[in-house]
């Protein structure tokens, strides 16, 4: 996911550039619906946050995920996807990010256990072998309305009557349904990528929760679409005029609780 002329999405101020706002993905479109301030922090100052060990089993459970549809499906069970795990966070644990996640190897090891329970619950939101993907870990870049959209989907699925379904797993715990909204309104715009890059309409979003573990499901037609691209165009132009003022209201609500920069949060301040 990108960037500002520095591309203000994804990229880090230059200061000798002006800041342009050249792509923004769905996580960091929600972050600045969510706050501006928060929106700021990570995609204007590029600020780091620390990884966690949830982060940590999301995106080693997402490449064995990947890993998992690359196999025939009568070779998916769940004993497949355990050692695909493993063999994931095996690339991943020596990269920098995940230097000293663990304090022991006891701890890492029963994170490894919790993981593995984790994936055990997907074998039971759906059968791996009934599934035919028609695409994962999909990275979309598509130009709508003047706007540069980024994402990478985790799945696109083309049902049996034709009809295009796209998924998105989330490793973390599964909220009440009616707090899904923000995680429905990112799919909505990989939905909307997936219309415009390949003409044709996606009529149904889920939401895998392996924490659960449980799935949330929404419509969607064009009509839905057409109202989620009128309301990224106003998120745009308000990342536009915000970076143009360099005004970034904080917006505070429970979800401060999980903000990694409460501590620098003026909205925080003494
Ligand atoms: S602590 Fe709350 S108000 Fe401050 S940046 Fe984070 S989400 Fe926004």
């Amino acid at each position: 996911m990108t960037s500002p002329a520095q591309a203000a999405s994804d990229a880090s101020p230059n200061a000798d550039e002006p800041i342009v706002l050249a792509t923004l993905s769905p996580s960091r479109a929600s972050d600045f619906k969510q706050c501006p301030q928060l929106y700021k922090f990570r995609s204007i100052d590029k600020l780091p946050e620390p990884t966690t060990v949830h982060q940590a089993r999301g995106t080693t459970a997402h490449l064995a995920l990947e890993w998992f549809y690359d196999r025939p499906a009568d070779e998916r069970a769940p004993e497949v996807l355990y050692d695909l795990f493993r063999k994931a966070w095996t690339e991943l644990r020596g990269s920098e990010e995940y230097e000293g996640l663990f304090e022991t190897a006891e701890d890492e090891r029963a994170w490894g256990v919790a993981s593995m329970e984790l994936l055990a619950n997907y074998f039971g939101i759906e059968d791996p072998q009934q599934v035919v993907p028609m695409d994962r870990e999909l990275d979309l870049v598509e130009e709508l309305d003047g706007m540069v959209i980024r994402g990478i989907l985790d799945r696109i699925d083309e049902r049996p009557d034709g009809e295009l379904v796209i998924l998105d797993y989330k490793t973390g715990k599964a909220p009440p349904e009616r707090y899904a909204a923000s995680a429905f309104f990112a799919m909505k715009i990989y939905a909307m990528l997936i219309r415009q890059r390949l003409g044709r309409t996606p009529v149904e979003l889920r939401l895998i929760y392996l924490n659960g573990p449980t799935q949330y499901s929404m419509s969607v037609n064009d009509e839905v679409l057409d109202g989620v691209q009128k309301q990224v165009r106003a998120i745009w132009d308000s990342i536009v005029r915000a970076i143009e003022t360099d005004t970034w209201k904080p917006s505070t609500s429970v979800l401060c609780d999980w903000c990694s920069f409460q501590d620098i949060c003026p909205a925080f301040a003494d």
